[in-house]
């Protein structure tokens, strides 16, 4: 490799490094010695803060205080307190965002409820490049209502919507595409939507905690995304689920809980729906793992979306200046769109290999993801990614591929 463009970026990193406002925040992860974690594309480290909080959760609140734990420890609570916590990383004001279940479960759920918004209009509309559990979810659900899928590539959703809204009820849509971090105008085609009369479910796996989505102000219908990726709420952190207010009262619940009952304690014979986003529970929340997910949520207090937004793109342009510098010339291409409106938290790299040489940089001290047939995915944690790694990460690609 040639010395002076590897010596200036390196320069360039510890510039960059030096100079970023969020640099304290990494104290708060813990990460693995001698690897560079990469892969809160599918888990995000531990926090120092959740040790602590899952083991008084363990010994003191259910080893001592036992059933009390529910209202003493505020237990019943938490999938609320998750959610404001969430909400306010999505632009959502208290009071709209509940934790509970799975992303899949409250995928069917959002979907579901949707559909049910806009009776008579009898096509469900997504993309090709959907995720898949997401479209094993979509399947199912308009099987059972008889309604229809219809995929479009991305760029073609608004073009579907003018020409054929009146047919669509609900469009299930994705910010962020999970292989190549291609970020999508989730502002603009909620708007599109809206025009035609359908209601939009995001599901933002991969924006929450990387991207502003704004979800109020973009008068977003609902939302699900799960905590465990780049929230960092640990292995099967339940997830969140949006529901715009005036929604709330409306929305009929496809998996009525008695969690979600206005009166979950009156035991009745019939289910009626909380007039609030607590009609998104379904049963008993998985305690431990909630309060893993509140401490794990502390490494984002007193940090903005902006800054983060901010961070992540200069990771992310970094990762492709490095690329541009080293990669040229090999087998390994970028995937991942070069303009900044048009790119989310990770870097997506393209090679036939792709299989074995996330192996071998797992064997160098990288930790990177694999997505079928040819892509490797770098995700770049604005809370505790440096540039300094991100140009070891990409050296390291480099040796390999050439
Ligand atoms: C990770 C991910 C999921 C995960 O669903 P689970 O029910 O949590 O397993 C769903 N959708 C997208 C887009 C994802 O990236």
């Amino acid at each position: 490799m040639n010395v002076r463009v590897s010596e200036s970026l390196n320069e360039e990193a510890e510039r960059l490094d030096a100079a970023d406002p969020l640099a304290h925040v990494r104290k708060r992860f813990v990460l693995p010695a001698g690897q560079i974690y990469m892969e809160s594309t599918c888990l995000g480290p531990l926090t120092s803060s959740v040790s602590a909080a899952v083991r008084e959760a363990v010994d003191v609140q259910w080893g001592r205080r036992l059933i009390d734990g529910w209202w003493e420890d505020g237990w019943w609570e938490a999938p609320a307190r998750a959610g404001d916590k969430i909400g306010r990383l999505l632009g959502a004001a208290p009071g709209q965002v509940v934790v509970s279940d799975s992303t899949t479960v409250q995928l069917f759920n959002a979907l579901v409820a949707a559909s049910r918004l806009r009776p008579g209009r009898k096509v469900i509309l997504s993309v090709t490049t959907q995720f898949p559990t997401a479209r094993y979810i979509t399947d199912s659900a308009a099987r059972m209502l008889d309604l229809t899928v219809r995929r479009v590539p991305p760029a073609e959703i608004e073009r579907y919507l003018r020409a054929d809204g009146e047919a669509i009820g609900v469009l299930l849509h994705e910010p962020v595409d999970f292989r190549t971090g291609e970020l999508y105008d989730l502002a603009g085609l909620t708007r599109a939507a809206h025009a035609a009369g359908c209601v939009t479910v995001w599901d933002l796996c991969h924006a929450a905690g990387i991207v502003p989505v704004d979800l109020d102000a973009n008068d977003v219908d609902m939302a699900v995304g799960c905590t465990y990726k780049y929230l960092c709420g640990g292995p099967g952190s339940p997830a969140f689920i949006y529901v715009g207010g005036r929604h709330q009262n409306v929305f009929d619940q496809p998996l009525p809980g008695w969690n979600g009952h206005e009166y979950p304690f009156g035991m009745r014979d019939t289910y009626q729906g909380a007039p609030s986003i607590a009609r998104a529970r379904i049963g008993t929340p998985p305690i431990i793992s909630m309060i893993a997910l509140e401490a794990a949520l502390d490494a984002y207090d007193a940090v903005d979306m902006r800054q983060v937004r901010q961070r992540s793109l200069s990771l992310t342009g970094f990762f492709m200046t490095c690329a541009e510098e080293l990669l040229t010339g090999t087998a390994a291409s970028v995937a991942t769109p070069r303009e900044p409106q048009r790119r989310a938290g990770h870097v997506a790299v393209c090679h036939g290999d792709a299989p074995k040489i996330v192996q071998e940089l797992r064997d160098n001290g990288v930790a990177a993801d694999h997505r079928p047939p040819d892509l490797m995915r770098f995700g770049l944690h604005p809370l505790y990614t440096t540039h300094r790694e991100v140009y070891a990460a990409v050296c390291t690609l480099r040796d390999l591929v050439v």
